[in-house]
Parts: structure tokens; sequence; C-alpha cells
């Protein structure tokens, strides 16, 4: 039986593993992909502390080495189901079943989908999700990135240094992202701007994206826009909390409703980082909430 199993190791997960087991508890990362979570897809990261710049991936694999060397146990496998006992969980997975006292819920966000006609059937051929996993296929080539926060601005950052031109497609005329990124990005030659549009179509010629119809938002016109590949970082949905939806309170968007302790309405499940409904989803928070949620697993145990 596990004192704490964390679900996800991503930042938030493997700060909560480094915490618990500093506490001496017996600990279990489940982990269905690979560690890091959301930054090992985010090229460059400036605004953590002590590492003025440093790539997604070095972060990572620190923060991953450092986590390991407390030795918690580590499994990757999917949660497909958590079962309720009197004494805490069981926890069942693709292969396994692990009995916990207590659960820590880190499984970050997926990206938000266009729910366009084609867009299953273009993803790999045209449609991508993230640009440092896809953008090196498209080099010289005109890409297109669709969003206004972060995420797309440094994604159309990252393809403006290898594809031949980046439009940058937005719904409204003023970004979301840090102030900091929207001057870079204007700074730069080939990047072009559709804004106050939305993408309406993805056309495909031969199993591949030939082309998109974008959508003027303020007078519905429509123009077609020839590229070889579209960037969507539109957001994130908190799709991994669906294996906890029957145990804990969800807010309307479906993020686990928890303080900055991580206490959820269930007194054994805590949730930490881009998963619980908060204001601000960053590397820095999702550290903090690693810590937090740790620590009122620690206290729920000790008591
Ligand atoms: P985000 O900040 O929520 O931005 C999503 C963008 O997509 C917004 O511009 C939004 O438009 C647009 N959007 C949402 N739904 C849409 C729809 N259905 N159709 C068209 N456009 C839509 O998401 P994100 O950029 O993925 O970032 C997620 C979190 O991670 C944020 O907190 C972000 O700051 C953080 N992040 C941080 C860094 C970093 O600091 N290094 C890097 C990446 C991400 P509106 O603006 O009109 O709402």
């Amino acid at each position: 039986m596990y004192d704490i199993t964390i679900i996800g190791a991503g930042v938030a997960g493997l700060t909560a593993a480094i915490y618990a087991r500093r506490a001496n508890k017996k600990v279990l990362v489940l982990e269905e992909k690979v560690c890091g979570g959301q930054i090992v897809e985010t090229e460059t990261i400036e605004n953590y502390p002590a590492s003025p710049s440093i790539s997604g991936p070095e972060l990572a694999k620190n923060i991953y080495a450092q986590a390991r060397s407390f030795n918690p146990d580590f499994e990757y496998d999917k949660v497909e189901k958590i079962e309720e006992e009197t004494d805490g969980f069981k926890i069942i997975t693709d292969f396994d079943e692990y009995k916990t006292k207590t659960i820590i819920v880190a499984v970050g966000t997926d990206y938000r989908h266009l729910n366009l006609e084609n867009e299953d059937a273009l993803i790999g051929h045209g449609v991508s999700f993230c640009a440092t996993c896809d953008g090196s296929l498209y080099k010289d080539k005109e890409v297109a990135v669709f969003g206004g926060g972060n995420s797309a601005l440094y994604s159309a950052l990252y393809l403006s240094n290898l594809a031949k031109k980046v439009t940058l497609i937005h719904r409204r005329n003023e970004f979301r992202a840090d102030a900091a990124l929207v001057e870079k990005i204007k700074n730069k030659s080939n990047v072009e701007f559709e804004l106050e549009k939305v993408v309406e179509k993805l056309n495909m010629e031969n199993k591949s994206l030939s082309s998109i119809t974008l959508k003027d938002v303020k007078n519905g016109e429509e123009k077609e826009l020839k590229i070889s590949a579209l960037f969507v970082e539109i957001g994130r949905v908190p799709t991994g909390n669906k294996i906890v939806e029957n145990l804990v309170e969800l807010d309307e968007d479906g993020y686990i409703k928890a303080g900055e302790d991580g206490k959820t309405s269930n007194p054994r499940i805590f949730a930490a980082g881009d998963c619980r409904a908060k204001s601000l989803r960053q590397i820095v928070t999702a550290a903090a909430d690693g810590a937090s949620s740790a620590s009122s697993a620690i206290n729920f145990l000790n008591q």
C-alpha cells in the first residue's frame, strides 16, 4: 500500500514526489506518456527563477533527475479507473492495480481541438498541436499558427526560424500572450498577422492539408490561405480529470476545485498544477502546487 500516489509526472507531480519522499512517505508516480509534462514541448523558458533561459526538455530533465534521486517508484501506465475503498483507493491501470492511502492528481491539460471537419484525418498530415515536435517537417514552407496566448506566440517564434513564412491567426486584435513575447514576434520579418479571424475550414488534398479557410469575425468574409501546416494553439482543456470526476468536485470547465493547499472535496485526494481550478498556469505555480499538495497529503497521513 502506497502512502501517496501521484498521477502525472509533469512539473507539479515531480515536485510533489520530491516533497513526499523527503517526508519519508512511500510514493508511487504514475505517468502515461513522458515525464516533464507540457514543458517538454516548450523550446525556451525565460520565466522560471534561477534559469534565465533554458529549454523545456532540459528543465524537465533536471526536475525529473532531482525527483528520481529521492527514489519514488515510477510506473509508466495509463490510469483507467480509481475505486474508493475504506482506507484509500485501488488504482486500476492498463497493466496493473495499485493500492494507495492518498492521491495527488497532477494530470495537467490537453490540447483544445478545433472540432472542424477533416481535423482528425489531418493530424500528422498538416495539422499539428506541437511546433517544437513537428516544426522541422516544414522547413522553408509557409505555415500558420492559430491562437493568441503564450503557446501560440512561442510556437510562431520557433517556426519563424524554420519556415519561410508564418501567419499568426487570432480571433481578437489583442494578444493574451506576455507583452515581451508579442514584441519579439512583431519584430520578425517573416511573420504576418491575420487578426480578428478564425479558422473556418481545413481543406484537404491527397490526404494532406492544402489550405485553410479563414473567416473574418466582424463581417463574416471568408478567404483561403494556402499553407503546408497549421499549428493549433487555442488553449487547453482538462480532459485528464475524467478519472476523478466521480470522486472530487470539478468546476463548470472540468478543472478540479481545490485551494492553494491542493485540498479537494475528497479528504484523501489532492490536486496540483494545471488540472486545478486556478488563475495562473505557469511552471512556477505548478511547482508551488506540487509542494503544497504534497504537504497537505503528508499532514493528512500524519494526523
Ligand atoms: P491560453 O493562454 O488560454 O490562450 C489560448 C488562446 O487561444 C487565446 O488567445 C484564446 O483567445 C484562443 N482561443 C481559445 N479558444 C479558442 C477557440 N475556440 N477558437 C479560437 N481561439 C481560441 O492558452 P495557452 O497559450 O495554451 O497557454 C496555457 C497556459 O500556459 C497559459 O497560462 C500560458 O500563460 C501558459 N504558458 C506559459 C508559457 C511561458 O510562460 N513560457 C508558455 C506557454 C504557455 P482569446 O485571447 O480571445 O481568449
